[in-house]
């Protein structure tokens, strides 16, 4: 099962500024917190340990929403199929940032440092979500140097695709290689941390022009609504 750890993640402060900057301007008045802006943006780049585990799946078939990989394994709902219908192979994956990130933002906050606790948090979403698409960026340069087309990536719990199904994955690949396990309520540990799944065939698959976000069920109300290629 490939493991991939070889990503440079870029964190570019102004650029954030310019996209978020908005959300923080009463804030950054307050002496001190320029600073403490700097000091966390050094701090995700110290801290973010960029991990890849992932696998392609043959499927077997596609009945209804459900994909059916060779293997027996019953995977989707939701718009699984209308975004991956003819793919002949899954590419699923979990990506993670690393635990350090998840473990210094509870720090943070246990520590009363409530502004850089959440600046954190922000940038370690951030993190995870350049981390999938440059993840998913590398899936298609692998499909189209064979000749062969990738659908969109989904994620479950963020489309209508049940998040239940985080549990199949985990089933299907060993995420606990790069540190990443499944709680009882579903939830990924360390919490920066994102599953995904593509479509391979011979074909062209989905709708042209979609991208993960247009099958969110968080649509516009999310801030990192198109925003994955990162900062
Ligand atoms: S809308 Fe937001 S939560 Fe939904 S897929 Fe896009 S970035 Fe992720």
């Amino acid at each position: 099962m490939p493991i991939l750890r070889d990503w440079r993640l870029t964190f570019d402060q102004a650029q954030f500024m310019q996209e978020y900057g908005h959300t923080f301007v009463r804030i950054l008045r307050r002496p001190g917190m320029p600073e403490v802006f700097d000091a966390t943006f050094r701090e995700i780049a110290e801290l973010a340990e960029p991990a890849v585990i992932w696998e392609s799946f043959p499927v077997q078939e596609m009945r209804h929403e459900a994909v059916i990989l060779a293997g027996g394994q019953r995977i989707g709902n939701g718009p699984v199929t209308t975004v991956m219908g003819g793919a002949s192979h899954l590419a699923i994956g979990v990506c993670t940032v690393g635990a350090a990130v998840s473990d210094r933002i509870h720090e943070h906050k246990e520590a009363g440092e409530v502004v850089r606790s959440m600046l954190l948090d922000q940038l370690g979403t951030l993190a995870v979500g350049q981390l999938s698409q440059r993840f998913y960026d590398w899936l298609k340069t692998d499909a189209t140097s064979r000749g062969l087309h990738i659908s969109t990536y989904l994620s479950p719990g963020e489309s209508e695709w049940s998040v239940r199904d985080q549990a199949v994955i985990f089933d299907l690949l060993d995420a606990t290689q790069i540190g990443v396990s499944l709680t009882e309520s579903l939830l990924m540990k360390p919490i920066k941390s994102l599953s995904l799944m593509a479509g391979i065939g011979s074909q062209p698959m989905g709708v042209p022009g979609t991208t993960h976000c247009d099958y969110c069920t968080m649509g516009d109300r999310c801030p990192f609504h198109g925003k994955h290629a990162g900062i």
